[in-house]
């Protein structure tokens, strides 16, 4: 069975109605089928419908980024950072390439600085309003590649 590669408008709010994200203005998001480039719980219903058509999602936390991992939160000496200037809230890659995780600060003292390396949405049921712009089938380039090409894809 060939795989397909699926392009989606989507509003993303939280469960309170807040928006987190949207690709409203721009391109819709296109993605490669069963290689993991959206989170599983979304993939599983944009998988069941055609272009054309709306609906309204609603991802539990363990199908969408997962639940919070206490382990993932870490308290660290001020003077290890790399500047004092620090607030919580503030979010930086713990290391010095692009596929670092983000970490967010979550509690600063006098001494210690607590930081979160659980995906900002880990622990969120999360709220989609998609709309298919476009199934198609992936091509051999794709397959190979195991990403999704053009629009809203990667680009090389
Ligand atoms: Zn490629």
């Amino acid at each position: 069975m060939s795989k397909k590669v699926i392009s989606f408008h989507y509003l993303l709010t939280d469960a309170s109605g807040k928006t987190l994200d949207s690709s409203a203005g721009g391109e819709p998001l296109t993605f490669l089928e069963g290689v993991g480039q959206i989170i599983p719980g979304l993939e599983a219903e944009l998988h069941k419908m055609k272009a054309g058509e709306k609906k309204h999602v609603v991802v539990k936390a363990k199908d969408g980024y997962g639940e919070k991992d206490p382990g993932n939160v870490v308290e660290v000496p001020l003077e290890k950072m790399p500047t004092p200037n620090i607030k919580a809230g503030d979010r930086f890659r713990a290391g010095q390439d692009s596929h670092s995780p983000v970490v967010t600060v979550v509690k600063v003292t006098k001494t210690h600085v607590t930081l979160d390396g659980n995906h900002p949405l880990a622990g969120m049921d999360l709220t989609f309003e998609v709309e298919i712009t476009e199934v198609r089938d992936a091509t051999a380039d794709e397959l190979t590649h195991g990403h999704a090409h053009g629009p809203g894809g990667h680009h090389h």
